[in-house]
C-alpha cells in the first residue's frame, strides 16, 4: 500500500488542473470504510458548492448516502485549511480564498443495506457504487474525471466497465458515467465469454462454492447474450471504450438474489449455492437476463424524467411499466427462447406476474400512477406485474393485426432508434410508436391499460396463442396458464413463433 503522505506530495508537485481528481485508498477496509481525496478546479470562483447523490438510477429510492460520510476536510494547493460550511444533508460549500483548486477529504463507511446500491468494504474486497462514494461540484469546471484505486496489500485487482487510464487509474467523460460504473476490488475470479467479437466478463467478488458449475453459467450467459443481441441487432456499449460487458456477481444474503443496471455492467446479488439449487440459479439467470435487457430498455431507451438525472430529488415517471414491466417480460421471454427455461416454466412465470396484476386490479390506482409513487413506501400496485401483463397483452395484439409480421419486438427496436438519444420518450411518444408497428390505434388500450384500474380481458390472447387456465376460477389466486391440448393448429403455430428466437 503506498503511504496517503507520500503520493499527496507527489501530486501537490503537478500543475494545477480544472479537472475533478477521485483518489480511494483503504487504511481502513478492517474497519469498513474508504478513504476519499478529492480534487477540484475552483474556475476562479469564490465558492466551490458540493453534492453528494441521495439515490442512485434504477433503485428509485431514497438512500441518503451522506450519512455514511464522516472526517470531512477541505484543503487548498498550500495545504491550509478551507472553510466548509454545510449547506444541506447532501451539499456542503468551500471558501476558495483565491485557490485554482480545492482538495476534499473525507471517509465513507460501508452500508448495511444491499450490495447492489451501496458501498461494501472489509479487509478481503470491496464493491464501490459510485453515488454512495463520490461528492461532486454542483457545477465542475470541466465534465471529465480521473480516478485513481489504490488497494492493499494482497488485493489483486479491480473489475469496473470504466475506461482505463493506467494500471490503476480510470477515466469517466463525466459524472453520469463514474456512478454508472459500480468497482468490484479484492481478488475476484473472472470467467470471460464472447459474443459477435464483443467481451462479456462473468465476475465473481468471491470464489464461488465448487458445487457452482462456473462453465455452465459462462455457456448460459454467453447463450442469453446471443438470443438479446438477436433481438435489438447491436450491443450500445460496443461503440465506446472499454468495449465489453461486466457481469459483477456479488454473494447475496438471501435466496431472492437482487440486481441493478448500467450501462456496460450490472450488479447481481446471487445466491452462489449451486445449479442444483435450481430456484436459486434460475433466478441468478432471470436476473442476468434482466439486468442485460436494461442495457437497451432502461438505460439508453429511457423516459424523459430518467435523464439527466437529477442526483438529489425523486425522478418521477409514469413510464415504469415500459422500463421495469417490459424487462420483466422479456426476461423470461428471452431465456425460453434460448433453450434455457422450458415453454412450462415460462408459463408459471407469465402467470405468477399476470396474477400479481390481478389481484391489485381492484385498487383504484393505474399503472402509471404507481409509477410515479414509487419513491412512497408500501406501494401496493406493481408496475412490474403489470408491466409484464401489459406487455403480453400487447404483444398479441401487435402480432394479431400483423399477422405476425411484427412483434413487441419491433416496438422496441423502433422506439430505440427513434428515443434513445439526448432527450428520452414520453408515455405518449411510446404509445404511439406501439400503434404505429401495429397498424391500428391502440390508444384505448393503452388508456383502459394504464391510466385506469379496469379490468383488462385476456380471453383474445390466450386464444391466439392456445392457452388457458389450469383452474376453472380463472381470476382466483390459484389460477395458471397452461397450453390447450384442444387449440387449433394457427393458435399452436402462433405459441411456436412466439417462442422462437
Ligand atoms: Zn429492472
Amino acid at each position: 500500500m503506498i503511504r496517503p503522505g507520500f503520493l499527496w506530495l507527489a501530486l501537490a508537485a503537478l500543475p494545477a488542473q480544472s479537472q475533478t481528481r477521485y483518489r480511494l485508498t483503504f487504511p481502513e477496509a478492517a474497519q469498513h470504510c474508504i478513504q476519499i481525496e478529492a480534487r477540484f478546479g475552483t474556475g476562479g470562483e469564490a465558492q466551490l458548492d458540493l453534492f453528494m447523490p441521495v439515490w442512485t438510477p434504477g433503485d428509485y429510492t431514497i438512500r441518503d448516502f451522506s450519512k455514511r460520510v464522516d472526517q470531512l476536510s477541505a484543503l487548498g494547493m498550500d495545504s491550509r485549511p478551507l472553510p466548509l460550511q454545510p449547506l444541506s444533508r447532501n451539499r456542503w460549500r468551500v471558501i476558495c480564498a483565491g485557490q485554482s483548486e480545492v482538495v476534499l477529504r473525507y471517509r465513507v463507511k460501508s452500508a448495511e443495506g444491499p450490495f447492489i446500491s451501496g458501498n461494501h468494504v472489509s479487509s478481503e474486497q470491496a464493491v464501490l457504487q459510485g453515488a454512495a462514494t463520490f461528492i461532486s461540484p454542483v457545477k465542475p469546471v470541466q465534465p471529465a474525471i480521473e480516478l485513481r484505486v489504490e488497494l492493499p496489500k494482497g488485493w489483486k485487482s479491480i473489475e469496473t466497465g470504466l475506461p482505463r487510464a493506467g494500471r490503476a487509474e480510470y477515466r469517466a467523460r463525466d459524472f453520469d458515467q463514474l456512478v454508472d460504473c459500480p468497482i468490484v476490488a479484492g481478488s475476484p475470479q473472472v470467467d470471460e465469454f464472447q459474443v459477435a467479437g464483443v467481451r462479456h466478463r462473468l465476475v465473481y467478488l468471491s470464489r464461488p462454492p465448487d458445487s457452482w458449475d462456473r462453465a455452465r453459467a459462462t455457456r448460459d450467459a454467453a447463450r442469453m447474450v446471443e438470443v438479446t443481441h438477436k433481438l435489438w441487432g447491436f450491443f450500445p456499449f460496443a461503440q465506446d471504450p472499454p468495449r465489453g460487458y461486466w457481469f459483477l456477481n456479488l454473494p447475496a444474503r438471501f435466496l431472492g438474489g437482487a440486481g441493478l443496471e448500467h450501462k456496460n455492467s450490472t450488479c447481481i446479488e446471487y445466491y452462489g449455492g449451486s445449479q442444483k439449487n435450481l430456484a436459486g440459479y434460475r433466478k441468478w439467470l432471470e436476473t442476468a437476463s434482466h439486468e442485460y435487457f436494461h442495457t437497451w430498455n432502461g438505460k439508453n431507451l429511457r423516459p424523459v424524467a430518467l435523464g439527466p438525472f437529477d442526483y438529489e430529488a425523486r425522478n418521477e415517471t409514469p413510464s415504469l411499466w415500459i422500463v421495469e414491466g417490459l424487462t420483466h417480460y422479456y426476461e423470461g421471454l428471452l431465456l425460453t427462447r434460448a433453450g434455457l427455461a422450458n415453454p412450462s416454466e415460462y408459463l408459471a412465470s407469465l402467470s405468477s406476474y399476470i396474477g400479481g396484476f390481478q389481484r391489485t386490479r381492484s385498487i383504484d390506482i393505474s399503472l402509471s400512477e404507481a409509477s410515479l409513487r414509487t419513491w412512497e413506501p408500501h406501494q401496493r400496485v406493481s408496475y412490474r406485474s403489470g408491466g409484464v401483463a401489459v406487455g403480453f397483452l400487447l404483444d398479441q395484439q401487435i402480432r394479431q393485426a400483423t399477422s405476425g409480421r411484427a412483434s413487441l419486438d419491433e416496438v422496441m427496436r423502433q422506439a430505440y432508434h427513434q428515443y434513445s438519444g439526448e432527450s428520452g420518450y414520453t408515455e405518449e411518444q411510446f404509445e404511439a410508436v406501439a400503434s404505429q408497428v401495429s397498424g391500428v390505434d391502440l390508444g384505448e388500450f393503452f388508456r383502459r391499460a394504464l391510466r385506469s384500474s379496469e379490468t383488462l380481458d385476456f380471453a383474445p390472447a390466450l386464444r391466439y396463442y392456445g392457452l388457458r387456465f389450469q383452474s376453472a376460477q380463472a381470476y382466483s389466486q390459484t389460477w395458471r396458464l397452461e397450453v390447450d391440448p384442444e387449440a387449433p393448429p394457427e393458435s399452436r403455430a402462433h405459441w411456436q413463433a412466439y417462442l422462437s428466437p
